[in-house]
């Protein structure tokens, strides 16, 4: 009989799929890494249960303890079904703005959601982080995982992620395409690769327009889980080569064509970082083999990217491939 003794045991071993509509005109090999296929549906699980490993390991974590985390969206997916697995009483601290869906996602894994308001700066004492900080402290056994700043996060991609790509290219991959966000995706794993090729490879970082990492002017912004405004102790700026800057409107353009043309449900990010990869492929000879990380699900993006209305309201166009294949090529 072959079966997993738990969901947490299925983190990680996402496929590559090739990359052949949106390509088109591209001769190197373009492969996306799909995150979906993580039971929490994203490349978080991954961060999520090595810093459970790590603080189980370092005795943070006891049986029974708690685990705090200001955090609405996939890694709190990640964390939430690995506590529950664990044993792990699981609290969330979410900013009101992020009520609806996400929440709910949440208290399905059993967690329990801690809304706090949205409108107050981070150093207020109503605001999550000061929320979350006052749990933490105040919860016998309880401990916060701090996604920004663990180097566990990282650590689980450079282990993970890193020898996943090096496996499935039969060492082949010429160049590495991931969103920054946390920068653990990037940094854990453009470090694995890197030290693989001998710096051989090329790691693209891509980000979005208004987000400090690739320069430029800081201003908001639409696509979720990518971009700062500040630089996270999780990321390790010396292993990108170069930066993409991509818009919203390029990203949620891709993000709709990769649903409709490659059967790849994805959220924005993914969207974004596939802009990112076609930039840079268009000049790559036929034998460059890149691959380009997919981070989440779009089921969580119905009601925005893949809603018509949204997209008009916010003044995105929702033109077809065919009325978009120029401006992308
Ligand atoms: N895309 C999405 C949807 C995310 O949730 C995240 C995580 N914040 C990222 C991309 C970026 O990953 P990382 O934090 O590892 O840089």
């Amino acid at each position: 009989m072959r079966y997993a003794t738990s969901i947490a045991d299925l983190v990680g071993n996402t496929p590559l799929v090739r990359l052949n509509s949106v390509t088109e005109g591209i001769a190197a090999t373009v492969l996306a890494k799909v995150e979906y296929f993580n039971p929490g549906s994203s490349a978080k699980d991954r961060i999520a249960r090595n810093i459970i490993d790590a603080a189980e390991r370092d005795g943070h974590l006891q049986p029974g303890g708690t685990i705090v985390e200001p955090t609405s969206g996939n890694t709190g997916v990640g964390l939430a079904l690995i506590a529950q697995q664990r044993g792990y009483r699981m609290i969330f601290v979410v900013p009101d703005k992020f009520a609806g869906e996400k929440v709910a996602v949440l208290k399905a894994y059993g967690a329990e959601v801690v809304m706090t308001a949205t409108s107050v700066p981070p150093e207020h004492p109503d605001s999550y982080y000061s929320v979350s900080d006052r749990l933490a402290a105040s919860i016998p056994g309880a401990f916060k995982p701090n996604q920004f700043a663990n180097l566990n996060g990282p650590r689980g991609h450079y282990e993970t992620t890193g020898p996943e790509i090096w496996r499935d290219t039969d060492g082949k991959v010429t160049h590495f395409v991931a969103g920054v966000g946390t920068g653990g995706t990037i940094s854990g794993t453009g470090r694995f690769l890197k030290e693989a090729t001998d710096g051989e490879i090329t790691v693209v970082g891509a980000d979005p327009e208004g987000s400090i990492y690739s320069g430029g002017e800081i201003h908001g912004y639409l696509v979720e889980g990518v971009g700062e405004d500040f630089m996270p102790a999780t990321f390790d700026p010396t292993v990108v080569d170069r930066y993409e800057r991509v818009s919203d409107a390029e990203a949620f353009t891709m993000t709709r064509r990769l649903a409709r043309e490659e059967g790849l449900l994805v959220g924005g990010s993914s969207g974004m970082a596939v802009v990112a990869a076609l930039r840079v492929a268009r000049d790559l000879p036929a034998d460059a083999v890149m691959v380009v990380l997919l981070p989440d699900h779009g089921r969580g993006y119905l009601s925005k990217i893949y809603n018509d209305d949204w997209m008009t309201d916010h003044g995105f166009s929702i033109a077809t491939e065919s009325e978009t294949t120029g401006s992308l090529a």
